[in-house]
């Protein structure tokens, strides 16, 4: 049995605790102690690890993935990506997500069908080292919806299906389900990113929303909402959706529906896009006027109010900004934990409960996302303490190591042995299965 000690550590454990310092021992792939007293454990045959002071926590989880979404700047640009250079893209990604200390992916929509599947099913067999992922099917659109970028007179490709109608709906979940997703994601509101205050509208009727809820659930598939608009918002709730996202134009009776379903349900508002489009999104043509018009000012504007409602109420708000477009890219995803904090007023121990505790529920798997005894060792040591400054998650360097399921895939020898860092060694990974 492989046992890790780690010593000399502060523990934040995914609950809204403070940090205490302590011990933790792993075994195989499970937490099996975690003290608060120094040497209360005794392991001698386990690998010591003196964290040197650093925060021991459990594995970031992101509830708003895009692996697969190739940091594009246009929807055409990702529909001209084929499959084959997708799928390498996704599992570069996907190590760096794991190297960035996010041990799971709950994926919001895969650009290909098959996309996350395949890299889900490679990582877990060894291929490659990766997060643990939930794999999404395709974003399902309507004709005219978020990411139908057709022209009348020209077919055109982006990372979403088509869907009309109770029948094609029911078709395109069966057959999502055939190919081995785990999660249904449909765009139930537009987006004014493709058309000025199609945010503000529904995208589907009621009759194909329910035809969709229903072939999801004869198969035990989660379904996940793109829902900006009011009544779309409702909509999912009626049809029993798992994660809504966004909900920036919810108002009245539709903050108490969404209370009454806050056990049962996961929101993430992904404001990192946001928040890069209107900051940062200038040299890719999202100008200050663009901005304007497409309503992402606005909506940067009005998100904070809207989700300190939805804290209040007790939902679970979860970070997961829709990284994977030039403006925003893949690897910056920590950033969230900042807009979190910065933007929508959370505490910093409110934020990574979030993307830890909460995120192991997101993905549902009873024992993920704390450290505690009896639950997976998904863990990561930080240089610093992220409750004093939360944006030091996003400096790759201060995660100086990464445990998945027990697995070390990341040591910094700068940290651990300095000598070993003078002779050029810098990051030990893990054996890669060949
Ligand atoms: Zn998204």
């Amino acid at each position: 049995m492989a046992r890790l000690l780690f010593t000399n550590v502060k523990v934040f454990d995914g609950s809204d605790g403070p940090a205490l310092p302590g011990e933790v021992l792993v075994e195989d792939n499970l937490i099996t102690r975690v003290e608060h007293t120094v040497g209360a454990i005794e392991a001698p045959d386990a690998e010591r690890i003196d964290g040197k002071g650093a925060f021991l926590m459990p594995g970031l989880v992101e509830a708003h993935s895009h692996l697969s979404y190739g940091n594009v700047a246009t929807l055409e640009q990702q529909g001209d990506i084929p499959p084959e250079e997708n799928v390498l893209n996704t599992i570069k990604a996907a190590e760096l997500m794991l190297m960035s200390g996010f041990t799971s992916l709950y994926s919001a929509a895969s650009a290909r069908m098959r996309t996350d599947v395949v890299v889900r099913n490679a990582i877990d067999s060894g291929q490659f080292p990766g997060p643990r992922i939930r794999a999404a099917s395709p974003e399902i659109t309507c004709t005219g919806g978020l990411g139908d970028a057709r022209l009348y007179h020209q077919d055109r490709t982006t990372f979403s299906l088509i869907a009309d109608g109770e029948l094609e709906m029911r078709k395109i979940i069966r057959t999502a389900w055939r190919e081995g997703v785990d999660v249904i994601k449909l765009n139930l509101s537009g987006d004014g990113f493709v058309r000025p205050g199609n945010g503000e509208q529904t995208a589907y009727t009621e009759q194909e929303v329910a035809a969709a809820a229903q072939e999801a659930q004869l198969r035990g598939l989660w379904m996940a909402a793109h829902a900006r608009s009011d009544s779309s918002v409702k909509l999912a709730l009626k049809y029993g959706f798992r994660n809504i996202y966004h909900c920036d134009y919810i108002e009245g009776e539709t903050f108490d529906l969404l209370e009454e379903k806050k056990d049962s349900i996961f929101l993430a508002p992904a404001i990192g896009m946001i928040y890069a489009s209107v900051h940062e999104g200038s040299p890719w043509g999202l100008t200050p006027e663009v901005n304007e018009v497409i309503g992402y000012k606005k909506m940067l504007d009005t998100c904070p109010g809207v989700y300190a409602e939805l804290q209040k109420r007790g939902l679970r708000i979860m970070p997961g900004g829709d990284y994977g477009f030039a403006w925003n890219p893949i690897g910056n995803n920590a950033r969230d934990l900042e807009h979190f904090v910065e933007l929508l007023g959370f505490s910093p121990t409110y934020t990574l409960m979030s993307a830890t505790k909460w995120g192991g529920e997101c993905m549902g798997i009873d024992n993920l996302g704390m450290i505690k005894e009896g639950w997976l060792a998904d863990v990561l040591l930080v240089d610093g303490d992220p409750l004093d400054d939360i944006r030091i998650l996003q400096d790759r360097d201060n995660i100086v190591m990464v445990l998945k399921d027990g697995v070390i895939h990341k040591r910094d020898l700068r940290y651990f042995d300095p000598a070993a860092a003078d002779r050029g060694a810098t990051v030990e990974t893990a054996e890669r299965i060949a």
